[in-house]
């Protein structure tokens, strides 16, 4: 029914789709759905041999492993959108059931009522409504950072759509009601599709595979690992941003330098973990107490800072007071018990004209002063920077 050497073809094609799938798989054991993704080609692969392997096997077997094939290259390629767009995976009776479906019904239309066209149906609609679910996932998926998946998402869509109208290019009868020239070109167009949508689904999972390394490797590059907040790099290029923005909007902006307290001495009491811990536990505070707007960045060591876009000063008071009580009142749980924790808070208000960096230092010379005041406290810079006493 199918051409040889197109149906060659698409097995060579997909061998070589799944030997990079699984390559890349190798190196990239995290990306969510490449798994699932992979081993959906290497089922479709392996569909392809089969197909192949027709004429030279029973046909019993010939029919159930190309029935569960065709079920798991959809299911497969199902599951792996739905682990990339970060939902649990279908559940597995529900897909059991399906298959079972899938299985009895080539067996009822192979042993007691041969009809190869009604197969073909069923293989074609289960598979069809599967890569339509796959194409719904992908398309609704939140994960918007992610625009490659709206080019796999319609690529599954139009492959589903196309899986669901086949079966009635042939017709329902064994012997299909075209002559059989007809028939050849429509079965060759069918291969065709196949291979179309395969090698466009190849590029969609490739692509979506490259936005997921590239975003982490900015993640990476801008964020602290410890603390997931921003490092001092990307703090201040967000700081220098919001600093413009302020400025055309005539908005007031101001921006906290915090430090934890005697933290050496965290570290020498209880641990260097336990110190990390209490980093960790005063960004979960922190992160508490701010709006979306709101910008954290971990300048170094136990030094963190904060800028409120269009907040004022006394707003501005009032976060860092309730940010120090807050963790003043909630000590941090390590494995070596409960270690209390302050900060110190300096607060400068950008000034305009002034360089984003200065800002910054007089919140610094702020926080410093609170250091000398006692520790545990807020302090407001003057307008004006004044030397650094050494405390
Ligand atoms: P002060 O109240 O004056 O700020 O005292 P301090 O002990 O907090 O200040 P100091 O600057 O003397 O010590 C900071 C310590 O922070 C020293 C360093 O070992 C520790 N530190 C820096 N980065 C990390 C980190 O990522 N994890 C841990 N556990 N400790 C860190
Ligand atoms: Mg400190
Ligand atoms: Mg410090």
């Amino acid at each position: 029914m199918h051409s040889p050497t197109l149906l060659i073809m698409a097995t060579m094609l997909m061998g070589i789709v799944t030997a990079v799938l699984f390559g890349v798989r190798r190196y990239n054991r995290n990306i969510p759905g490449l798994t699932s993704w992979s081993w959906s080609y290497l089922c479709g692969f392996l569909l392809c041999i089969n197909l192949l392997a027709r004429p030279h096997s029973p046909e019993l077997l010939n029919v159930l492993i190309n029935q569960t094939l065709i079920f798991l290259t959809a299911y497969l390629h199902l599951a792996g959108s739905r682990t990339f767009i970060g939902k649990p995976p279908h559940p597995r009776l529900l897909a059991g059931i399906a298959a079972l479906v899938v299985i009895a019904t080539a067996i009822y239309f192979t042993l007691a009522v041969p009809h190869p066209g009604a197969r073909f149906t069923i293989g074609s609609l289960v598979s069809g409504i599967l890569f339509l679910l796959a194409a719904r996932t992908l398309v609704r998926g939140g994960a918007n950072r992610y625009p490659a998946r709206y080019f796999l998402g319609i690529t599954s869509g139009v492959h589903g759509v196309f899986l669901l109208i086949r079966p009635a290019l042939f017709g329902l009868e064994p012997t299909g009601v075209f002559d059989a020239g007809l028939r050849l070109a429509i079965s060759q167009f069918v291969v065709l599709e196949a291979i179309m949508a395969m090698v466009m689904s190849a590029f969609g999972v490739l692509m979506l595979i490259n936005e997921h390394i590239i975003i982490a490797l900015k993640r990476l590059a801008e964020r602290d690992p410890l603390t997931n907040v921003f490092n001092r790099r990307s703090f201040l290029v967000l700081l220098d941003k919001a600093v413009s923005q302020c400025q055309r909007n005539h908005a007031s902006l101001p921006v906290l330098v915090i430090d934890l307290d005697h933290f050496k001495r965290i570290n020498d009491t209880w641990g260097h973990r336990s110190g990390d811990s209490a980093l960790s536990h005063f960004v979960e505070l922190a992160a508490g107490c701010l709006r979306n707007s709101d910008v954290i960045g971990r300048l170094g060591g136990e030094e963190f800072a904060i800028f409120l876009p269009g907040t004022a000063l006394n707003d501005a008071l009032n976060v860092a007071e309730r940010l120090r009580g807050l963790v003043e009142s909630r000590t941090v749980s390590s494995g070596s018990g409960e270690i209390p924790l302050t900060i110190s808070v300096g607060i400068a208000m950008h000034l305009r004209g002034e360089a984003p960096e200065l800002t910054l230092h007089r919140a610094d010379e702020a926080m410093y002063q609170a250091k000398r005041n006692g520790r545990n406290r807020v302090e407001i810079a003057p307008e004006t920077i004044t030397d650094r006493a050494t405390s």
